[in-house]
């Protein structure tokens, strides 16, 4: 038995919660039994296969084993910044981005470029479960907001005007939501940049779902509110947007200084997003498939739908979302947790949600269900 002492800082977090469900899962198989999994957000719609034909070509160019280089590419840069103009209306300049290995990327890495030690940093609760663990890790303070049914899980800004102290850094910020499905609308974003201006926040805007939306909705970008530059920075995925999860590309974009502190971050931690994905990400946004999309959503949409009639027959209650990837769901009064409910339904039914715990100790009572699932046997499960 060799002795490896490992660093004590792994002893402040916990394992994360789709590692620590994923050995559950494994255990009910072990014994022959498939799981459904209702799980994480793994974005199962099969992507465009003329990207996928992009893919191929770029990986075969000469220079695309190279080091990409730090930072955007000519093109790459150009591409979120004509996809942004054309999206949300917003003027970005070079500075004002980069690319990343992934939404999470940011959220991993933005605590070491913006948090010392002490530093408190406004969290929701619930919210995205990989938002509170790198500030622990850097001596930082999450400090969490709740976020409640009563307020359809909306923003409170006398809540948060409580919550702030002269530690306070920055706010995460996260709307459409994972896990709530909560959207917000540009009046109420307005109010938060100006609240951020009141107080001298940074305000770190997780719009990673922000092309899954439902129903006539459209997500908007806290970019798009006059001056949000000034104190904002926003993170976009490649993942939920083209189903490119397991590529690995996302962006951020926004506030210069906070762009280049975290690029300067990055810069010791990876070597750059790799030049034929870069290349790919341009290609996608500059040929955005609008009958591809078109078909994701309607895929999301169908499927949240049958899986709500399902999830009402094992007496959950819920709202449908209008944005995100997740029905968000109180469980009968009856259970006596989110976990144990989560369990129960795992050992008996072989169906794995999510406990609403996981984003939070205001999930308690909840779970939180996954629609990229395949559905064509969920009738046997929930017999
Ligand atoms: N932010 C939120 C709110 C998410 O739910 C997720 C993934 O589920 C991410 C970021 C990470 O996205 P990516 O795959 O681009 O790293």
């Amino acid at each position: 038995m060799s002795n490896i002492k490992t660093a004590s800082r792994l002893n402040i977090f916990k394992e994360y919660v789709f590692s620590r469900l994923d050995k559950e899962v494994a255990k009910v198989e072990q014994t022959n039994r498939k799981v459904l999994s209702f799980g994480s957000g793994n974005t199962d719609f099969p992507t465009n296969k003329v990207y996928l034909e992009k893919y191929c070509q770029e990986i075969k160019k000469n220079n695309a084993y190279l080091y990409p280089g730090f930072g955007a590419n000519p093109k790459f840069s150009q591409s979120l910044i004509n996809w942004f103009k054309k999206r949300f209306s917003v003027s970005l300049e070079k500075d004002e981005l980069l690319p990343l290995l992934g939404a999470k990327d940011a959220v991993s890495h933005l605590p070491l470029a913006l948090l010392n030690r002490g530093d408190e940093v406004l969290i929701p609760d619930p919210g995205y479960p990989a938002f509170s663990d790198p500030a622990l890790m850097v001596g930082a303070k999450p400090i969490f907001y709740n976020l409640n049914k009563n307020n359809n899980f909306r923003i409170s800004l006398t809540q948060l005007e409580n919550k702030v102290t002269k530690k306070t850094k920055f706010i995460w910020m996260n709307f459409p939501s994972n896990p709530t499905g909560a959207t917000v609308t540009l009046e109420e974003l307005k109010k938060i940049v100006e609240f951020a201006r009141k107080h001298n926040l940074l305000v770190v805007y997780d719009n990673a779902y922000s092309e899954i939306s439902f129903d006539d909705f459209t997500a908007p970008s806290i970019l798009q509110i006059p001056g949000a530059k000034d104190f904002c920075v926003e993170i976009g995925s490649f993942s939920k947007t083209f189903s490119f999860a397991g590529f690995r590309m996302g962006w951020i974009v926004g506030n210069k200084q906070i762009i280049a502190a975290l690029a300067k971050v990055k810069s010791q931690m990876d070597s750059g997003l790799s030049t034929p994905l870069q290349n790919l990400g341009a290609y996608a946004l500059d040929n955005f498939d609008k009958s591809w999309h078109k078909e994701m959503i309607a895929s999301y949409k169908n499927r949240r739908d049958i899986i709500a009639g399902y999830l009402k027959k094992i007496g959950l209650e819920f709202d449908l979302p209008k944005a995100g990837l997740y029905i968000w769901a109180k469980i009968p009064s009856s259970e006596k947790s989110s976990e144990q409910f989560v369990m129960k339904l795992l050992r008996a039914r072989q169906i794995l949600l999510t406990p609403g715990t996981a984003f939070g100790k205001n999930g308690e009572g909840f779970v939180r269900v996954s629609f990229c699932v395949n559905i064509d046997k969920i009738d046997k499960y929930f017999k």
